[in-house]
Formats: C-alpha cells, structure tokens, sequence
C-alpha cells in the first residue's frame, strides 16, 4: 500500500531523513515513536509531499513517485490518497461541524450536497458527534474539535489515513475519546501510520510499531517484539516509560 525507499530529506545542510526503508500492506496499522526532533513528523509529511523528501521514491497505492522528478500531478494523486490529521485540528471556524466534514466532498470530490451530507452524517456518527452537528468549532471541546478532524479526514476516503499526534494538544481527560476513536476507525481495516507519544495506545492499536532516532529507523517489529523483547538498548531505555 505504501512503500519507501531510501527517502532522504535536508532542511539546508540539516540531514533530517536519512534513508528510511518501510511497506506498509494494506489494513496495516503501524505507529512510530521516537524522541523529540527524530524526524517523525518529517517522514509523514513526505509521505504526501507536504514536505518534499530530497531523494527517494514513495508508491502508494500503486503510483510510484521519484523525489527528484515528481510533477504536480504525481503530488496531486499522493494527497487523494493519504488524509492527515495534525496535532492542531485547523477546522474552519466559520463552518459549523456538519459543514466542516461535508466542504472536502462538494470541493474536492464535487458531490451534490445532499450526498455529501448523508456521507457526512454517517462519518460523524462514527466518531460520536451526531449531536453536535450545527455546532461550531469554538463550542466544542478541544477533543470533539479533534474528532471531527478525523472524520473530516475519513470523509474523503482515503487509501491510508496519517496522524500526526493527534491527542498531544488535548487535557489528559480528553485523550481517551480520541484515542477510542482512531482504534474504531483502526478495527475498520483502514491503512494507517500513526505519529503518536501515547506508548501503551501504540502497544494496544498497533500491528507495527517502528522506532526512530536521528532520521533513521531504528528497530521495528510487532508490539510484543518492541515492547517487551526490543533487541537494541536505545529502543528498550526508550520504551521503559510504558511499563
Ligand atoms: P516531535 O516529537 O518534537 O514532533 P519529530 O520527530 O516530529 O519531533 P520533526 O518535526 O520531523 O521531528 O523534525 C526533525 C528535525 O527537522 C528537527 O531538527 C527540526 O528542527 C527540523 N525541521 C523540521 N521541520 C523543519 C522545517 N520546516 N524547516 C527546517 N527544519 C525543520
Ligand atoms: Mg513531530
């Protein structure tokens, strides 16, 4: 479904990505960990081109697309096939709930209105908000205001779904709803490549787990083969904060 290779990438002279090797099959559902300025939030974002990686290829979902001659083209079909949340959830703030999901549809997808609003109320459902629908984003709570950054993002369908910690801006209180709904959207059997701090969710939700240090993968395997028999001492000092 997605598949790296030898993805570097530079902010100036800064090496930040430094030959990152990864498939991900399709339902797979992988998180990565790392420290602080490891390069996980990079490496998502060069995933769609949102940041251009400086060498390598990215195929995803059959297009395979070379850093160094990727056309405008190339770029439009990786962002129709990943969808992003971010950390902060950027909703329009002029638009109610049901407005935010349903404007990817009738923008980018060109349905009619009608249909993008029963697609719409199906997905928001899902993540639990069917009753907050003419809602705008400053009544909502910062946690509600994230689910409907996730449904927005499943609204168009993606072929794989990109988090980049999503629950980190949220109060302690609210985490738990997000991370509930990401497990549902999980259970689904969509792709998805979560950028996450929340190590015991990484544990529960994950097929995958892969851990960064310095632009590189480190090690990665199952959550069992991470967790509790990591071969490499970074990996397991790093993961001791779960237990
Ligand atoms: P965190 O856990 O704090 O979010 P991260 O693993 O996501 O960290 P990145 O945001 O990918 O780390 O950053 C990796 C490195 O690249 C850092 O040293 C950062 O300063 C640098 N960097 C990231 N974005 C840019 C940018 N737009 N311009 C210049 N340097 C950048
Ligand atoms: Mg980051």
């Amino acid at each position: 479904m997605i598949k790296l290779e030898n993805i570097h990438k530079y902010y100036d002279s800064q090496h930040v990505l430094k030959g990152i090797d990864l498939d991900i099959r399709e339902g797979e559902v992988v998180s990565i960990l790392g420290p602080s300025g490891s390069g996980k939030s990079t490496l998502l974002r060069c995933i769609n081109f949102l940041e251009q990686p400086t060498t390598g290829t990215v195929e995803l979902a059959g297009k395979k697309v070379d850093a160094e001659s990727a056309g405008r083209s190339d770029i439009l079909a990786l962002r129709t096939a990943t969808g992003m949340v971010f950390q902060q959830y950027n909703l329009f703030k002029n638009l109610t709930v049901l407005q935010n999901v349903m404007v990817g549809l009738t923008s980018v997808k060109q349905l009619k209105k009608e249909q993008a609003k029963e697609t719409s109320l199906e997905i928001l459902e899902k993540v639990g908000l069917s009753n907050r629908l003419d809602h705008y984003p400053a009544q909502l709570s910062g946690g509600q205001q994230q689910r409907v950054g996730i449904a927005r993002a499943m609204a168009l369908n993606p072929k794989v779904l990109l988090f980049d910690e999503p629950t980190s801006s949220l109060d302690p209180e609210l985490v738990d709803g997000v991370l509930a709904t990401i497990k549902s959207v999980a259970e689904e059997g969509k792709t998805m490549l979560i950028v996450t701090h929340e190590l015991q969710f990484a544990r529960e939700i994950s097929d995958r787990v892969i851990f960064m240090e310095d632009g590189l993968i480190v090690e990665e395997g199952t959550p069992d083969q991470l967790f509790n028999h990591a071969k490499k001492e970074r990996t397991k000092q790093f993961l001791k904060r779960s237990k």
